[in-house]
């Protein structure tokens, strides 16, 4: 991975004549990392500035998150951006609708194990368990650590039963797992997936994607943007599908205000 602004002057040759494509992960990437997921608020600037790219004829902004989507759009609330929720399970945005097809087994079956875990997790100070419809995530940044096991052990007992029928899949994030439809729909396919669309729209092939994310289910969209975009890891830790990395979320606010002043002439 090479740091981001190490590159500035080639960053701007790139960004000039592209129409640009940006992709953003919320948590971790757009706001700190909170203790609980509902402190987790943007910063007013970084609104700002999301609100003037995605009016901006030449930009387009999606924000690709874990987050159930009428969540994610209350969090930002801007209309002229596009929003994918649990993983790009639902997405919202200008002209376009689309909630996967799942079948009302599958959201019984979250809702049953939702019913299990806020049982049996009781026990445990500290686990968050969040229902998002579609998916479920279970937080646990703030058990003991003398917990830690028990805790893996009761989740392990819920989920085991389901993920050998296939039933589900889990997936583990920054101190968070994530129970989700065993489907093969990641935010690397609804990146392609938005991009063709924009690239039909457009008629033309000169868009620019880049995609900006700082977790585990990141990884699928940097993989799938690795030949075609700007992938951009934030933090330090070494992430194996990223291209570029920034330090933390507020060099992630100086990147949008250099493209902005890019596109704003
Ligand atoms: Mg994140």
């Amino acid at each position: 991975m090479e740091y981001l602004f190490s590159h500035r002057n080639k960053l701007k040759d790139i960004l000039t004549d592209k129409f640009v494509f940006l992709f953003l992960d919320y948590d971790g990437t757009l706001t700190p990392i909170a203790q609980t997921p509902d402190k987790a608020v943007i910063s007013k600037e970084k609104k700002d500035l999301l609100g003037r790219l995605s009016n901006n004829p030449n930009c387009k902004v999606a924000i690709i998150s874990g987050r159930s989507l009428s969540d994610i759009k209350a969090l930002v609330g801007i209309k002229s951006i596009i929003y994918a929720g649990n993983h790009g399970l639902e997405i919202e945005g200008p002209k376009i609708k689309f909630e996967s097809r799942l079948s009302p087994r599958f959201k019984s079956i979250i809702r049953d194990i939702y019913k299990d875990a806020v049982g049996r997790f009781s026990k445990i100070k500290g686990v968050l368990i969040e229902n998002k419809g579609l998916t479920l995530s279970v937080h646990y940044r703030l058990v003991d650590k003398q917990d830690i096991q028990e805790f893996l052990k009761i989740l392990a007992e819920i989920t085991d039963p389901y993920i050998v029928r296939n039933k589900i899949k889990i997936n583990s994030g920054k101190k968070v797992y994530e129970i989700r439809p065993p489907v093969m729909w990641d935010k690397g396919k609804i990146v392609l997936w938005l991009l063709s669309r924009q690239q039909f729209l457009l008629e033309n092939n000169n868009i620019l994607p880049i995609y900006i994310g700082d977790d585990t289910t990141d990884e699928d969209a940097f993989k799938a943007l690795k030949k075609k975009g700007l992938t951009i890891f934030v933090g330090e830790k070494a992430s194996p599908g990223a291209r570029y990395y920034l330090k933390n979320t507020e060099e992630v606010t100086e990147l949008l205000r250099l493209i902005f002043d890019l596109k704003h002439k």
